[in-house]
């Protein structure tokens, strides 16, 4: 049996973490451009990389959430294809997981 209320808390605190990333990351962007137009290609450049990062906060986000609301209605730790459980190794390295390892690492059939 999971301790869900601890599971909960460390997401909680992971997700208040990336929307601080998500908001220096804005922060960055709405930097002044330099003049020098040297300088601009690379505050360009370094723009698209904080996009990423933005991104892959924003997308972190969105799976915690649906991980917490998935403690909320019983169906945390078990993989949403699958219905089986989710190894315990797998939740302590990737407590927002919803797949198991197996259906993980299946590619997406459409
Ligand atoms: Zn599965």
């Amino acid at each position: 049996m999971t301790n869900t209320a601890a599971v909960r808390a460390e997401l909680e605190r992971r997700m208040t973490e990336l929307a601080a990333r998500v908001e220096n990351v804005e922060e960055e962007l709405r930097a002044p451009i330099s003049a020098s137009f040297a300088e601009q290609a690379t505050q360009l450049e370094g723009a698209e990389v904080l996009t990423d990062l933005e991104q892959a906060a924003l997308a972190e986000i969105a799976a915690i959430r649906v991980a917490i609301s998935r403690i909320d209605d019983g169906s945390y730790g078990e993989c949403a294809s699958c219905g089986k459980a989710i190894a315990p190794a797998r939740l302590a390295a990737v407590p927002h997981a919803s797949l198991c390892i197996d259906c993980a690492n299946k590619p997406v059939r459409r």
